[in-house]
């Protein structure tokens, strides 16, 4: 369906005389079978001609010369032939100057499975042997492959991404030109490689991509998730958050979180929580009073994981089944108020709060049933002056 409705695209382009290509990522998965919902395709109309046939399309990146058109649920980007000039951080591309060419757009692509186009009539232009290397299955840089992620080191991920998407090789030259630029990824942004990173974790081969990636080096540029890393190529085939896999690697590497991830205060909060998790179930096992403190959802991301680290002490379900037999899950649910206590039990906020505390361990533990009066009295009973 995407497919079709993306020719409907290209026809309306070459009808009006502009070059018209599909290109990237999906003529290489459509050349392997995959489905692909986002499709790029390539033209010399400028992004304003674009515009003047596709009223409704929206510039998402048009310094770079990108419109999108929405079709039902599916988004086409329709790029305006572009060659990138002057690198200037090993990120960001300089001057982009149009060309009308495809072969420039082509060969500023990054891996020669990525650069190929196909027209409305299926003609495949591969002007880099991407087909062979799609059969031999070799992940292959176009050009000079040390020179090309020195101009954008955060290609070096993309080559893991497409190692753990479609469990291919990297081929011999760029494999070493990937080990030697590797520490240019200490100036690429964090957030960027955060998302790979991210991406890495989801694809199916992803525990083949995460032994290069520490094979490589990448130790010498982010030592504190390498521990992380290792466990998860080599121990544990774990499916993890965001959040989960940062926790297991600073658990692991026994350290802070580093400033240089930049993780939002609440992404540091969770990640904080889940290790603080780790920390308390591993010094005994997972009880009521860790559940009711971290709440379900860490309670359930450190049990994932202390599952992967020591399988034979930790099973799956405990935690599910202790929040379910909480009968108080937040203060809140307490038949008991700060207000009733007061009363009986003068004292400050504080002094409240522990009295509230106490009376949450009383019914939790099942000593107490959760009712005003009988709390009270229980209270009263052993606890006051
Ligand atoms: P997937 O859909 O599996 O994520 P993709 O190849 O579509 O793969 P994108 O990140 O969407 O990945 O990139 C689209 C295309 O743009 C790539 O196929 C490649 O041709 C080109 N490209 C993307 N990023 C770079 C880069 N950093 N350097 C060179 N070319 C790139």
């Amino acid at each position: 369906m995407p497919y079709e409705l993306g020719k409907t695209i290209l026809k309306t382009l070459t009808e009006n005389n502009f070059q018209a290509f599909f290109v990237g990522g999906f003529v290489r998965d459509r050349l392997l079978g995959f489905k692909t919902e986002d499709i790029d395709i390539c033209t010399d109309a400028t992004p304003e001609e674009v515009k003047k046939l596709f009223p409704s399309s929206l510039a998402t990146g048009e310094k770079y010369g990108t419109m999108t058109v929405f079709i039902d649920q599916y988004r086409y980007e329709i790029t305006t032939f572009r060659a990138e000039r002057n690198y200037q951080d090993n990120r960001h591309p300089g001057n982009i100057v149009f060309e009308t060419e495809l072969a420039g757009d082509l060969g500023r692509r990054d891996f020669t499975i990525n650069a190929m186009a196909m027209g409305l009539a299926e003609e495949v232009i591969d002007l880099f042997s991407g087909r062979q290397d799609l059969k031999q299955r070799l992940i292959r840089a176009i050009g000079d492959p040390l020179q090309r992620f020195k101009e954008d080191a955060l290609r070096i991920l993309r080559a893991f991404r497409f190692v753990a998407k479609l469990d291919f090789e990297l081929e011999a030259a760029t494999k070493d030109a990937i080990e030697l630029a590797m520490p240019l990824l200490g100036r690429v942004a964090n957030e960027r490689i955060r998302v790979e990173l991210t991406q890495i974790r989801q694809y199916p081969f992803r525990q083949k991509a995460i032994r290069l990636m520490v094979d490589l080096g990448i130790g010498n540029v982010f030592p504190e998730i390498v521990p992380g890393l290792d466990f998860l190529a080599n121990k544990a085939n774990l499916s993890l958050t965001e959040s989960e896999f940062y926790a297991l690697c600073f658990y692991l590497a026994n350290t802070d979180i580093p400033d240089k991830w930049r993780f939002s205060r609440v992404e540091k909060r969770q990640i904080n929580a889940i290790i603080a998790f780790l920390k308390q179930a591993q010094e005994g096992s997972i009880d009521w009073e860790i559940v009711y403190q971290h709440k379900l959802a860490t309670s359930l991301s450190g049990e994932k994981l202390l599952v992967g680290l020591k399988p034979t002490i930790y099973k799956r379900g405990r935690v599910q089944s202790l929040w379910q037999s909480l009968p108080i899950k937040k203060v809140s649910d307490l038949a008991l108020g700060g207000n009733d206590l007061k009363e009986y039990f003068p004292g400050n906020d504080k002094a409240i709060g522990e009295w509230l505390a106490l009376a949450v361990k009383l019914v939790n533990s099942t000593r107490i049933p959760n009712e005003k009066i009988a709390l009270l009295d229980y209270l009263k009973q052993h606890f006051r002056k």
